[in-house]
């Protein structure tokens, strides 16, 4: 390729409105373009990094008996309203409705479509085990499209599925997955972890995350640096502390809190240090008040309140349905309210061994002082409701646990018959039984991918791609086009690159050195080969690894051999 004729339009300033590195660099170095909140289109040079990566995960998939498939994107809705996923998707699904008046989606996952493809061939346990695959667009209307190509609306995914008769066929596919999705990351050039993670979303019995570990990351990953625990802080619940009887500090007493509905509020007014304050926060599930009791400086464990009623996500309590229970918001607690079918109170075991707090009197700007849970909250239910915090340690050894940045890029799912009961994908077994297929479900960003591997490989001039999923390879720089000889020994380079194989391109514009070097870093070719004023004298030519920074020099007729030996390593 010669760069004269690359579409890959650079920018010399970063655009506002990109706040992680990724996005910042996928704009500047000329890969992608914003048409709309999270929808891009793939400049070449993505493209060709995407294609590899998508390169990577089918060799992948296929070395563990994937078949790949291609399903449609626009989808019936009758197949969602069968697994009641039609109302539980809410507004993140994208929604249309044909000439007919029938409605239909934009995909954001696959499992109601390739449940009804099976159910309608497989018929017999003879058929199983299965696993299809597809690499494709997927819609979802996140409530906050954002990071470029790591959150977007419109994004590639490679999902796969499995079927079977019986759980031990799952637990081995599951398995082969959870190590080809290890492969293809680490051939992928990044720093991963897999970690135990939430399937309530989506349904099943066990789930891992891959969670690359960087600063951007949205997700928290805890791991234990004594044993090999490691997973979703979502999912990692403190080991139960023992509620154990404490004297009460004092008799209740009422205190004015004007304006203080905060914690920090309440910590600056009240002068009192934050671990002597309860933090209230109110959910709704269905009919339903959660109120969670955790400590003023922790965090309601969200995904598990939520699972405790079933659910994904619970939304906030109105602000009706706290005054009809005998609530203030902002003024919360248990004290003085009466039980009620619709109201149940969750708190923390951290919170019950408190024996002087400071909590919400459910009067606007009053609280309560020398509050004792174990003798003023009455009809609660003690649950750890709280974010694991790294003074917890691990959950299962007790060891030193540290909390990090994850970015999730793949999650296996063993997903159970929840899809197959929904849709009667049913089989018959050896005895002639009618049985529901049992389901796995695989899935890995492809597109987040590229942008979680420019997160964790770039440097203040930009990217620094891993060999095995840089745009090209290599770039060759005449440092003066306008000198022939310089170019056309450029040119030679190029040519012999190219015909061993080696993707490679020829930077023949006509721009000064300077701007040729910044472009080069700014793309991150993982190699280049720059034909320099000293040529002309000693017949050498240099080669500059991206990475390292280091440069060596070597006759022209050398740097086949040796770029494909440095690549091998890259
Ligand atoms: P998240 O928790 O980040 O929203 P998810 O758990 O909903 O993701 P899955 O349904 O597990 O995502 O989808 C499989 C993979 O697709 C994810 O591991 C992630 O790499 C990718 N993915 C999900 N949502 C997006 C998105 N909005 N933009 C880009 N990639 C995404
Ligand atoms: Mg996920």
């Amino acid at each position: 390729m010669l760069a004269s004729q690359m579409y890959s339009p650079t920018l010399r300033e970063v655009p506002a409105d990109a706040e992680v590195v990724s996005h910042q660099l996928m704009l500047r170095a000329g890969f992608i373009r914003r048409i709309g909140a999270g929808i891009y289109t793939y400049l070449p040079l993505a493209w060709r990094t995407l294609r590899k990566i998508e390169a990577i995960v089918r060799e992948e998939m296929d070395a563990v008996g994937g078949q790949e498939i291609l399903m449609p994107i626009v989808q019936p809705a009758e197949i969602w309203q069968e697994t009641g996923r039609w109302n539980v998707y809410g507004e993140e699904m994208f929604r249309l409705t044909d000439r007919h008046q029938r409605h239909f989606c934009l995909a954001p996952t696959h499992e109601e479509l390739v449940t009804t493809l099976v159910k309608a061939d497989v018929t017999s346990y003879k058929q199983v085990p299965l696993t299809l695959y597809q690499i494709q667009n997927k819609y979802r209307d996140e409530v906050r499209p954002r990071f470029g190509l790591m959150r977007s609306r419109e994004f590639i995914m490679k999902d796969a599925y499995s079927f079977h008769t019986d759980t031990d066929s799952l637990a081995k596919t599951y398995q082969d997955m959870y190590d080809a999705y290890s492969r293809i990351f680490t051939r992928c050039g990044l720093y991963f972890r897999p970690v135990e993670a939430d399937s309530g979303a989506i349904g099943g019995s066990g789930s891992h995350e891959f969670m690359v570990l960087a600063q951007s990351g949205e997700a928290a990953v805890v791991h234990c640096s004594q044993c090999d625990y490691a997973a979703n802080l979502e999912v990692a619940i403190p080991t139960a502390v023992p509620v154990n009887p404490t004297e009460p500090a004092g008799e209740l007493e009422e205190v004015a809190t004007p304006g203080m509905n905060t914690i920090q509020a309440l910590v600056d007014g009240l002068q009192i240090p934050v671990i002597q304050t309860i933090k209230a926060v109110a959910y709704a599930a269905g009919e339903t008040v959660v109120l969670v009791m955790v400590p003023g400086d922790a965090e309601v464990n969200e995904v598990h309140v939520a699972g405790l009623f079933g659910e994904v996500e619970l939304p906030p309590a109105s602000e009706e349905a706290l005054h009809a229970l005998g609530f203030a918001p902002g003024y919360m607690s248990p004290v003085g309210i009466a039980p009620s079918d619709n109201l149940v109170v969750l708190v923390d075991p951290t919170v019950m061994n408190m024996n002087d707090a400071v909590c919400g009197a459910n009067r606007k700007d009053v609280h309560y002082r020398h509050v004792s849970p174990q003798r003023d909250f009455k009809n609660v239910r003690v649950e750890s409701v709280r974010l694991l915090h790294e003074t917890d340690g691990c959950p299962h050894c007790g060891g030193k646990v540290s909390i990090d940045r994850g970015i999730e890029v793949g999650q296996v799912f063993k997903l159970g018959t929840k899809y197959s009961e929904a849709l009667g994908a049913t089989v018959l077994d050896a005895d002639g039984k009618s049985v529901p297929l049992i389901m796995g479900c695989y899935g890995v960003g492809v597109s987040r991918t590229m942008a979680a591997s420019i997160e964790q490989n770039h440097d203040d001039d930009g990217i620094i791609w891993p060999a095995a999923i840089a745009p090209y390879e290599v770039v060759v720089v005449p440092a003066n086009a306008k000198d022939e000889v310089q170019f056309a020994a450029a040119r030679e380079l190029y040519d012999d690159l190219s015909a061993a194989g080696v993707e490679t391109v020829l930077d023949d514009r006509r721009e000064r050195a300077g701007i040729k070097f910044k472009d080069a870093d700014l793309i991150g070719y993982p190699l280049r080969v720059t034909v320099g004023k000293h040529f002309a004298e000693d017949g050498q030519v240099e080669l500059k690894v991206r990475k390292t920074g280091v440069v060596e020099t070597l006759p022209p007729t050398a740097v086949v051999e040796r770029v494909r030996e440095l690549l091998r390593e890259l």
